[in-house]
């Protein structure tokens, strides 16, 4: 398993069977995600191998579907849990409370109360990012398991609006984080203080693991200050490659970089990766509806659009396209404006594609869509949300139907 996971350290677009995601399109309709388990498996392989000692821990919120949670749990991984919602998608997914944390970003009431309630049986880590929160977890009576989350006033990310390292509204400064943790332990005495947590932000690349190594360093020598915690988590970021040329991560090196910043420390080393599990084990399948030559280009209209996979619109993603059609290699390359259903200007998976020349009710896949597709789906300009099926043809979530859109209205 382990030399196999290693020789595949990313799977690309090309590698996709198109017959058998022409099929499941044929019999599932479009807008389509396609999900391989046995992928998300390999990942988290790979990264146990690389990080044999560490705690390793799945961020739910890159896919919170029941059929990849599962498929991370039978691997052996915890859960890096963002809200109460997730906390209750990781149980019921099967996930021990011992390998859950939840961290609470400004929780609200709702959410605190939760977990709380769920934290009378189950053992899982509350992380407080804020004093505030601190007080507000006590008020109600937590007693479980606790960490704080550190701003290590260190960033690293592929786009400004994921970079949350050294962004104010996460953790506690940095400068302040060993007094609150010293006075947790004289003050706070019914919670176990057991770790410290911060997450530098997504995208860790060869290019920028100097923040990487720079934000370990510090939460080692932070850990060591205060001294006597089970884990110090170090965040998540692992970076995948949505360019073809773009070469994987060096996953060993960034396991060797991330020891050596680490240093000698009895707390165990905790990651929490989200995209890096998933981005390369989903597809989402499309069918071209229009075909309008312009003055400035061709535009290419799909039946996906940003509220299917919002990445391009939020962030300027970039993610790889692939005709499906088997005749398309007859046909001339054009360079194409391809965009979604919706009436918003920045409904464009990409400005200057170079395809196939496209026909109407062509089908297209979009590439690294496992991580932050389905999950930021929305129903925006009343489009029911697509469907998700595994590439063996199960159902993981159905199509919303048009009556889905009105389900939860009270007057009609
Ligand atoms: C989003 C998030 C992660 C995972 O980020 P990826 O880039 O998907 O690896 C890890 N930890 C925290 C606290 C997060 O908010």
């Amino acid at each position: 398993m382990s030399s196999k996971a290693k020789a595949n350290r990313v799977r690309r677009l090309a590698e996709w069977d198109g017959q058998q995601l022409r099929g499941l399109a044929r019999k599932h309709g479009t807008p389509l995600y396609v999900l391989d388990p046995d992928r998300v498996r390999e990942n988290a392989a790979r990264l146990r191998d690389a990080f044999p000692n560490a705690d390793v821990s799945y961020a739910l919120k890159a896919n919170t579907t029941r059929t990849v949670l599962e498929a991370i749990e039978t691997s052996g991984l915890g859960a890096e849990c963002a809200s109460a919602g997730e906390v209750q998608r990781a149980l019921a997914a099967g996930f021990p409370a011992e390998r859950i944390r939840y961290t609470a970003v400004n929780p609200p009431d709702r959410d605190l109360e939760y977990v709380i309630s769920r934290s009378q049986t189950d053992d899982f880590v509350l992380t407080i990012g804020a004093t505030d929160t601190l007080d507000r977890v006590l008020e109600r009576g937590y007693s479980g398991r606790l960490c704080v989350r550190v701003n290590p006033g260190v960033g690293a990310g592929h786009h400004a609006k994921v970079t949350t390292g050294d962004a104010p509204q996460f953790g506690v400064p940095y400068d302040r984080a060993a007094d609150v943790c010293t006075s947790i332990r004289k003050e706070a005495t019914g919670v176990d203080l057991v770790g410290i947590h911060a997450h530098a932000g997504s995208g860790i690349s060869g290019d920028d693991l100097a923040s990487h190594r720079e934000l370990v360093r510090r939460m080692g020598v932070l850990g060591r200050e205060i001294g006597a915690l089970d884990f110090i988590a170090v965040g998540g970021g692992f970076g995948v490659p949505y360019y073809p040329d773009e070469p994987p991560l060096a996953l060993d090196s960034v396991a060797a970089a991330t020891r050596k910043a680490y240093g000698d420390c009895d707390a165990q080393l905790a990651i929490e990766p989200g995209r890096y599990l998933v981005a390369d084990a989903g597809v989402l399948v499309t069918t071209v509806t229009t075909v309008k030559p312009t003055a400035e280009t061709t535009v290419v209209g799909v039946d996906a659009g940003m509220t299917t996979l919002l990445r391009p619109a939020l962030y300027d993603a970039h993610h790889e396209i692939r005709t499906l059609t088997p005749d398309r290699d007859g046909r001339e390359a054009m360079s194409c404006r391809i965009v979604g259903p919706i009436c918003e200007t920045s409904d464009v998976f990409a400005r200057d594609r170079s395809l196939p020349a496209p026909v109407r009710s062509d089908q297209l896949v979009v590439g690294n869509a496992g991580a932050y597709g389905y999950e930021m789906s929305s129903q925006y300009n009343s489009r029911p949300r697509p469907a998700v099926v595994t590439v063996s043809g199960e159902t993981v979530s159905r199509r919303e139907t048009l009556s889905d859109l009105t389900r939860l209205e009270q007057n009609n």
